[in-house]
């Protein structure tokens, strides 16, 4: 079968809640992805950073297989010996105390959500069903029905109501309006430290250790979701790293499996994670030593190959290189660590279709930014043949 017959049944038997570029991939190895008709493109998104390590990367993969032959399922009505090691490693590149693995980046913002519940109603006294969670505008946090009613995407909301209250939403990076939105029923501040699916905006400095500030002064938990800017994608292990704050919870996902399999965490203080009781919270393959053995390796590649500090030197290098780019269709260009934004005047959609022309698979958000967020594997040489593929494609179209 060929590019359009995949295309025509996917297109035929599958819900259209996605617009993908019309390229088939058939495999993945390192930064680079190759399709059905064998042409090799660039990675440029990473999966939306869960493939931070590379496509398929070999010790993750062994790891896969090796787990795969012994043990997938046990649920957690019984211990497994992987998810103990997970949960050591876990403290050890977080500093935090305990963690709840589940799956999804999504499940785990739900849990951080009924944590923080929780945590209002039997440690800050908040009266039942008051408590408040305080969120920032063009935030994305997933698309379950709780985490979308708190979007200010008309997209993500629309046509999917009642929507579940007790939320409130702020300007990002808006201290002040922090300040005032607290209430005696706040629970917590739940806020990406970039907002990446926004286009990669990054708050004032200052902005993460003022609201932990407030955060501290009124008892109100700081609660980051890390899926995507976490696991080195913005130049450290955590993107709060660059502030001086000690959050209550951190939310990751996504490259915590290396894109091998979708695990997910919430990382706590003790006190917050803390409130949950046996049979209060659960999931099925949340923890199972499939996960776990995955995720385990997933972290050892990070720390092993030095993603995060590829991804400053790099990131600083690629973004630099960007901004010498003169183009009046070019409205900005920002980012942190090899996690890119490119901000047009115009539609970055048929930017995205060149650059595939060219061999370099990117993906639009929100209508006018190209994101770059390669594998964190990627070479200097490598980003060097890339920059010459952006550069004659936005000089050559529109
Ligand atoms: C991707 C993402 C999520 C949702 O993760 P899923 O695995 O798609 O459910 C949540 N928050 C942020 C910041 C993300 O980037």
């Amino acid at each position: 079968m060929k590019t359009q017959d995949y295309i025509r049944l996917e297109d035929q038997y599958g819900a259209h809640n996605y617009h993908p570029l019309d390229v088939v991939i058939e495999r993945g190895e390192g930064i680079w992805l190759y399709d059905v008709e064998g042409k090799k493109y660039l990675d440029f998104l990473a999966a939306y950073s869960a493939v931070n390590q590379g496509h398929c990367h070999p010790k993750i993969a062994a790891a896969a297989k090796e787990q795969i032959e012994q043990l997938t399922l046990t649920s957690r009505a019984f211990r497994n010996k992987q998810l103990p090691l997970l949960y050591k490693d876990l403290h050890e590149i977080s500093g935090m105390d305990i963690s709840l693995p589940m799956n999804s980046g999504a499940e785990a913002v739900e849990t951080a959500i009924k944590a923080a519940r929780k945590w209002g109603y039997t440690k800050k006294n908040i009266p039942d069903d008051k408590a408040e969670i305080i969120v920032c505008a063009n935030n994305f946090h997933g698309r379950t029905t709780t985490v979308v009613s708190f979007s200010t995407e008309e997209d993500y909301r629309k046509g999917f109501g009642p929507f579940t209250p007790g939320f409130r939403v702020i300007p990002f990076g808006d201290v002040k309006a922090l300040e005032e939105a607290i209430t005696p029923n706040t629970a917590a501040f739940l806020v990406e430290p970039i907002q990446g699916e926004a286009g990669i905006i990054i708050p004032p400095d200052g902005f993460l250790t003022e609201a932990y500030n407030i955060c501290k002064k009124n008892n109100v938990l700081f609660i980051l979701d890390e899926i995507q800017s976490g696991l080195g994608r913005a130049g450290k292990m955590f993107a709060f790293q660059y502030e001086d704050v000690q959050p209550d919870a951190v939310i990751i996902g996504k490259a915590l499996s290396g894109g091998f399999y979708p695990v997910s965490a919430v990382l706590s203080k003790k006190e917050v994670l803390g409130v949950f009781n046996p049979g209060e919270h659960g999931s099925t393959f949340g923890g199972n030593p499939l996960g776990c053995a995955i995720a385990r390796v997933a972290l050892k590649v990070i720390l092993e190959e030095k993603l995060a500090e590829n991804s400053a030197e790099l990131g600083n290098y690629f973004l630099n290189k960007l901004k010498e780019i003169k183009s009046p269709k070019i409205k900005e260009v920002r980012g942190r660590g090899l996690w890119i934004g490119l901000e047009l005047t115009e539609k970055a959609r048929p930017y995205c279709e060149k650059l595939k022309e060219e061999g370099m698979l990117c993906k639009e958000t929100h209508d006018t930014v190209i994101r770059f967020a390669p594998p964190l594997i990627i070479k200097k040489e490598e980003l060097d043949w890339a920059f010459e593929r952006i550069e004659k494609v936005i000089n050559f179209t529109g």
